[in-house]
């Protein structure tokens, strides 16, 4: 197994309390070759409630800075005695657009090898997890949620672009949903990542529930290699020590399909290839 970029430790507040050592244990016996602990930071929240003049609700969880202080700490103390894996300190950064400046501070962080940015929300608005889908104009939506990660995609704070269509993972049909309209923006966004020598990522979360849909899907990472994208990484988005690596055979076999021979993986922010 070759690598599992995006997982998340007890430091995150919707993880499983597992320590860096359990994964890396549990990595080991995986034989996974590159693993990389990507606690959440919504650096639209990086300070305590307080800062914001705001109160800590389920949906608007606060204090990235303490996630990242811990995360970290943890991930790179481990570093230096997990061989023959190869652990990546890294963090999961949401909502880049919202704080630009602040994400650039955290990207400067000399112990980090590479950073996810996600888009879990829209400005103002809960982690689309928690959205009424029934109170939603649909198409709007998700034209807005492309937009925002268009305007992730042209920061240089992060290295990997995290599980593209994010926004349809909640849908109630997401079968259903043609994603024709926003083709042309999903373009944009491809080629501003290609053109920046950033990665997609292709996030298999959805699988552990048995969820047949991979974000993005084979079809939008065949787009991604037609357009000359090169980096690609694999991720299960592991909450917990049981789904690390789960069902990467598949994940390695959509890669393929979609005409990858290399997968990356990034240190130092620096993109390294290895064969598939
Ligand atoms: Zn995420
Ligand atoms: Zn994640």
């Amino acid at each position: 197994m070759i690598m599992d970029l995006h997982t998340h430790t007890r430091h995150s507040p919707d993880a499983e309390p597992d320590t860096v050592a359990e994964r890396v244990a549990a990595a080991k016996r995986l034989g996974l070759r590159y693993m990389a602990v990507t606690d959440h930071v919504e650096i639209n929240r990086y300070y305590p409630a307080a800062y914001y003049h705001a109160q800590e609700t389920e949906e608007f969880v606060y204090d990235g800075e303490a996630v990242f202080r811990g995360s970290a700490a943890e991930a790179a103390a481990a570093q230096a005695d997990c061989a023959p894996l190869t652990l990546l300190c890294g963090v999961e950064v949401g909502q880049i657009p919202q704080d630009p400046a602040l994400s650039a501070m955290l990207y400067q962080d000399p112990r980090l090898d590479l950073v996810i940015g996600s888009v879990h929300e829209l400005p103002g608005r809960p982690d689309f997890y928690f959205l009424d889908y029934e109170k939603e104009d649909i198409p709007a939506l998700i034209t807005a949620y492309f937009d925002e990660v268009l305007r992730l995609a042209q920061t240089d704070c992060y290295d990997i672009l995290a599980h593209l269509t994010y926004g349809l993972r909640y849908l109630p049909n997401r079968a259903d949903y043609d994603l024709t309209p926003h083709l042309p923006v999903i373009d944009e966004i491809f080629r501003t990542v290609i053109g920046k020598g950033k990665a997609v990522e292709l996030n298999g979360s959805n699988l552990k529930a048995e969820i047949p849909f991979t974000d993005p899907d084979v079809s939008l990472i065949r787009r991604y290699r037609a357009l000359g994208g090169t980096y690609l990484t694999l991720s299960t988005d592991a909450h917990a020590t049981k789904y690390l690596g789960y069902r990467m055979d598949v994940l390695e076999q959509l890669a393929r399909d979609a005409g990858f021979t290399e997968l990356t993986y990034f240190r130092k922010h620096r993109p390294i290839l290895v064969p598939l």
